[in-house]
């Protein structure tokens, strides 16, 4: 099912307007901070988000999409609440309110401004919502009102009606009837979603990143497509030493992902080679060092290969041995492209948290250990040094182990649904 955009931007359709109260459609009305910072590049990032938006309701509804003045308008044919919650995912969108239009008629406004915070108190316990306050954006100066003038004269109406149940309370309100004014119509809304903030995937290019089945790497793609990146994904597997859980907990968490990014793909490259002939010639101290700097090796020829132009790791500052800055010297040292590290400063309960709020930790934690399990040295370098790794890596053929590697990689297409 393909949704339609509709890139208007001067005038609001009145298709919905017109039509009595009883039959307006709620439409998703949508706001986005950061790229209206953008400049020339403005329309580049509101067409992209525009699109994204699309694609996130693929099989969902079919949707109109309208750029305004600041504002994207979502019309859903259909489950309008649905959309909005995905909605909420979407990288670039502040956040998001389920609205109505009304034609600019002060009347119309009041009356549909009165019929939304009824539905907003109905079912909601008396005590949860005692004070209300109307906050109306004027962004059409023609409009024959003032917002204070609106916004008194719809609280006037509205007021009467609900007097048993609530007071006007201008600052820290229980509900706020929000109105935007604009062109052709008002929006009504009671309701303001937060969406993830950040840019529109896509828009700041190509990365890939090493996702192994644990906390952080998840955490890290994430952050990684709220600044804009697009992501595919390369994991590292050991067959047999691991078995077939490990690898679906991370082809899980690709489709978790998928949520925020409808499509991507996945790289599943046989490592267990490579993990012998480090097991069978290199310093038992260096194994995991040395497992990380194949792993960039690889990473970096198939990110060229898809024009992805940087890594992307979950590595964190000290959380574990491989993670010392010496460490971390050494395995950057073996990449071939800039590598991205968005969680290098957190501790790791903000990891955890995050991953709970993006939905990727429950699956995160299912017990399936990691490649980097497997030959595990007793006790591993904490100070590595690049020498060191440089010499270990003359004992076996580095690039027979490469291209055997890459010979036996998979791609995994993964859409959101799947
Ligand atoms: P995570 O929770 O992401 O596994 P971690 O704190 O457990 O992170 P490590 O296991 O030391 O950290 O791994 C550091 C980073 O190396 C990971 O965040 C990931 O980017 C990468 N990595 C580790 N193992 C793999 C793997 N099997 N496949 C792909 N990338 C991996
Ligand atoms: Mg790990």
């Amino acid at each position: 099912m393909r949704s339609e955009v509709n890139l208007q931007t001067s005038s609001d359709s009145a298709s919905s307007a017109s039509s009595s109260a009883e039959e307006r459609p709620y439409l998703v009305l949508i706001r986005y901070g950061e790229l209206a910072l953008k400049g020339k590049n403005r329309g580049f990032f509101e067409r992209k988000l525009a699109s994204n938006i699309r694609s996130a309701c693929e099989g969902l509804s079919k949707v109109r999409v309208e750029l305004r003045r600041g504002r994207i308008m979502v019309w859903p044919e259909q489950k309008p609440e649905r959309v909005a919650k995905r909605l909420q995912d979407v990288m670039g969108i502040q956040s998001v309110s389920l609205a109505r239009g009304v034609p600019l008629d002060p009347e119309l406004i009041a009356e549909e401004g009165l019929r939304s915070v009824q539905e907003a108190l109905e079912g909601c316990p008396a005590d949860e919502i005692q004070s209300f306050r109307v906050a109306t954006r004027r962004g059409n100066k023609n409009f024959q009102m003032t917002s204070s003038e609106l916004d008194c004269y719809v609280a006037d109406r509205v007021l009467p009606e609900l007097e048993k149940r609530l007071k006007v309370q201008l600052k820290g309100a229980d509900l706020v009837l929000g109105i935007e004014v604009r062109e052709k119509n008002a929006f009504i809304f009671t309701k303001r979603l937060p969406g993830p903030g950040g840019l529109p995937v896509g828009t700041l290019g190509h990365v890939l990143c090493l996702l192994s089945g644990g906390i952080d790497s998840p955490v890290a793609a994430w952050m990684a497509m709220k600044r804009g990146c697009r992501v595919s994904y390369v994991t590292y597997h050991s067959s047999p030493y691991l078995g077939d859980a490990s690898r679906k907990k991370v082809v899980d968490l690709v489709r978790i992902l998928a949520q925020y990014q409808p499509t991507s793909q996945l790289f599943v490259v046989p490592f267990t080679k490579c993990q012998e002939a480090i097991r069978d010639f290199a310093p038992e101290r260096y194994r995991t060092v040395l497992y990380r700097r194949m792993m960039q090796r690889i990473a970096t020829r198939l990110a060229r290969r898809n024009r992805c132009g940087a890594l992307v790791t979950g590595e964190s500052l000290g959380q574990v041995a491989s993670q010392t800055l010496e460490n971390i010297t050494c395995i950057e040292d073996a990449s071939g492209l800039p590598v991205i590290r968005p969680l290098i400063a957190m501790d790791k309960q903000e990891s955890v948290n995050l991953a709970q709020r993006i939905g990727t930790y429950d699956t995160s934690i299912e017990p399936a250990p990691d490649c980097c399990t497997v030959f595990q040295p007793e006790k591993p370098i904490i100070y590595g040094r690049i020498e060191e790794c440089l010499e270990a890596e003359t004992t076996f053929d580095l690039d027979e182990l490469l291209t055997e590697a890459l010979r036996g990689t998979e791609r995994i297409k993964v859409r959101l649904d799947d």
